[in-house]
């Protein structure tokens, strides 16, 4: 089936008590048995839901992994991913992913025996050099947040299989509808479903797409043990979310180039990030890995006083952490998504209080842009 056929339809099927359409939200935390030991496959509600269960297999279908299973958050997601490592174990990590994840990895799993090296996982030569005995892990992000740095996926996920490591991407950014890494040749894909995936603004959750069985069985085995699962409305909310990516993804697509060409004129941005643009060091690339640029871009404006003159004017644009939701959202990530990257890091990935991120909505493009052009002109 086409990718857009898919988003619609796999893992729905009529609910078999009722032919409802739609998948119901299964509210129950329990299942009652036939006898002792006897039960339909459904025993309790953390360990499988059937809303929960019709999602995973949509996420499954749409990025072509063996199994899928969602979570209460990105996070959790993550988290579980990271339990396929054991203290001791080393793993090499893109430089400026999500702020949350570096806290996670650098604030947390570093007190269980794990390290971590951030690099430019764009640079093959370098994650190949910082390889060690004990590096178990490649995780990257692409593009990454904010800095719209592309990695190569085909190239880290060749490197990983011929060393035996497990190769992650975080896939929020361009969702299935646009990078499928594992066709790429990545053992595992993490999702925000916050994000595009649910694509509402209206529900946090996350997702992990798995191309082998073994790691299959180990996560589904950590969600069921810790317990960070999906609720049934969230999973309801995400499925239903994603049968409109395909028609979200080629508005995101169209206004973010739009919106990214208007910054690129503009006297008053000193430069525009963002992969679908001629003038992005990557954009080669972005055209080889990619079906679209998405609708994320960043830009430098002139100075850090220039920055804060520009959010006050806005009015479409809100200005709120999050993005890949149907309405613009507007941030500025030194102080809000990546403040809790530490401030000397901040510098040297060039994350300063001039950048601006946005997350280009689904509304009228010329919206966007003539809201932008009222920040811009107090800049
Ligand atoms: N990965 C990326 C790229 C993100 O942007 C985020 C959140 O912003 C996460 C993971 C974490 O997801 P969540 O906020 O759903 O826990």
């Amino acid at each position: 089936m086409g990718f857009a056929t898919d988003a619609i339809h796999a893992g729905v099927r009529p609910d078999p008590s009722t032919g409802s359409v739609m998948t119901p939200i299964y509210q129950t935390s329990t299942y009652v048995y036939e006898s002792p030991g006897r039960h339909r496959g459904y025993d309790y509600a953390r360990t499988i839901n059937p809303t929960r269960s019709a999602l995973e297999e949509n996420l499954k279908v749409l990025e072509g992994g063996r199994a899928a299973y969602a979570f209460a958050s990105g996070m959790a997601a993550i988290s579980a991913v990271m339990t396929l490592l054991k203290s001791g174990d080393h793993a090499v990590v893109s430089s400026n992913v999500y702020g949350g994840t570096y806290r996670l990895f650098a604030r947390v799993l570093q007190d269980y025996g794990l390290t971590f090296t951030y690099l430019d996982t764009s640079d093959a030569g370098s994650v190949e050099a910082a390889l060690r005995k004990n590096t178990r892990m490649v995780y990257i992000e692409t593009p990454t947040n904010p800095i719209m740095i592309l990695t190569d996926i085909a190239r880290i996920a060749a490197l990983c299989r011929s060393r035996d490591l497990i190769s992650v991407v975080d896939n929020t950014f361009l969702t299935p509808c646009l990078q499928r890494p594992l066709d790429l040749g990545a053992e595992i894909v993490v999702h925000s479903t916050t994000k595009y995936l649910n694509g509402h603004s209206d529900s946090v959750g996350g997702a992990v797409v798995l191309a082998r069985d073994d790691h299959a069985e180990r996560i589904k085995f950590v969600q069921n043990s810790v317990g960070a699962i999906l609720s049934p409305f969230d999973s309801w909310l995400v499925l239903r979310g994603i049968k409109t990516l395909p028609l979200r993804m080629r508005a995101h697509c169209e206004n973010g180039a739009q919106v990214a060409r208007f910054l690129e004129g503009h006297p008053k941005v000193a430069r525009v990030l963002y992969p679908g643009l001629p003038s992005h060091p990557q954009n080669d690339l972005a055209l080889r890995q990619t079906r679209g640029a998405g609708g994320m871009i960043s830009f430098y404006l002139k100075s850090a006083d220039a920055a804060g003159r520009f959010f006050g004017p806005l009015r479409l644009c809100a200005l709120a952490e999050s993005l890949g939701g149907i309405e613009t959202l507007i941030c500025q990530p030194s102080t809000m998504t990546h403040a809790s990257v530490p401030e000397e890091d901040r510098r040297k990935l060039g994350l300063t209080d001039s950048l601006v991120r946005i997350s280009v909505g689904c509304e009228d493009a010329g919206d966007i842009v003539a809201d932008l052009e009222r920040g811009l002109a107090a800049a």
